[in-house]
């Protein structure tokens, strides 16, 4: 497996014989208003280009992963190249009919998909309330019979769903956002770094962080994170790349990844559709 991280939550995975481009950010620096609602720092987002090699790895793509539809994750940049292209675009019943609505080529990613065994395992943008203000997230367990078994948490806090897909399905890879975003007060909506320590420390295998320095509500940068898990003793299995940066991943052991379990495709409810209203 090959991963070429380009910016935010924005990498081109390489399974098998696919290059998902995961939650396309593509708009120049400064495109969309600030995310930051308080204690000032508010700036436009991105914070930063993609990097050089982002032309010639945006080629590659054969299709589009979508974690959850907010804009640092699938911007109108990232929508308008992927529409051109016609480009597959996969994600969780949650969003496919309002990516449709978009003029997308959009499909509900269930085991099966793409040759891939999968299971949606559910993300939590914040806690209680806030997390739900914050609308759905779909994490997603990716599993290719010969390649290591991915699974990208997408923006959530820790929970114990996310502790209990580490524990049974034990990827080879888990990606997770690390910018600690916050709006200035009230809580973190993505993991703080003392959680981020206990989801390492809970994944069997490798960790890449990502969603780092990128935007204006991000406060966590690499070099305190590192400083940390230096701390920790951590440093060993964990990449915290910088965009642009591939990194790659071998397979370790032969024998079947463990199957996913069934879950019921939740459909949009009363929370997609509030939430895509505020958003
Ligand atoms: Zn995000």
């Amino acid at each position: 497996m090959h991963i070429h991280h380009l910016r935010n939550a924005t990498m081109l995975v390489s399974l098998g014989e696919h290059r998902l481009l995961v939650d396309p950010m593509l708009g120049e620096p400064g495109a969309m208003a600030g995310f930051k609602l308080f204690g000032g720092g508010r700036r436009r987002n991105p914070l930063v280009p993609l990097p050089t090699s982002a032309t010639d790895c945006l080629q590659q793509a054969t299709g589009v992963l979508i974690t959850h539809e907010h804009p640092d994750h699938f911007d109108a940049a990232g929508i308008a190249w992927t529409r051109e292209r016609r480009l597959p675009v996969w994600a969780s019943a949650m969003d496919v009919p309002s990516l449709r609505q978009k003029g997308l080529d959009a499909h509900e990613l269930v085991d099966g998909s793409l040759g891939l065994s999968v299971e949606v395992i559910p993300a939590q943008h914040g806690p209680g309330l806030v997390g739900w203000m914050m609308g759905p997230v779909a994490g997603y367990y990716l599993a290719h019979p010969s390649e290591p078994s991915l699974y990208l948490t997408s923006d959530s806090v820790l929970s114990d769903s996310i502790l209990e897909a580490l524990a049974r399905l034990a990827p080879d890879l888990v990606v997770a956002p690390a910018g600690s975003a916050n709006f200035g007060a009230g809580p973190s909506i993505l993991f703080t770094v003392d959680e981020l320590v206990t989801l390492i420390r809970r994944a069997p295998k490798d960790v890449l962080l990502n969603h780092l320095e990128a935007l204006d509500h991000c406060p966590t940068t690499r070099a305190a994170l590192t400083a940390r898990l230096q701390a920790e003793g951590l440093t060993s299995r964990v990449r915290i790349p910088q965009d642009g940066e591939q990194l790659h991943y071998e397979r370790g052991s032969t024998g079947p990844h463990p199957r996913p379990k069934a879950r019921p495709s939740a459909k949009p409810g009363l929370q997609k559709w509030l939430t895509s209203k505020l958003g």
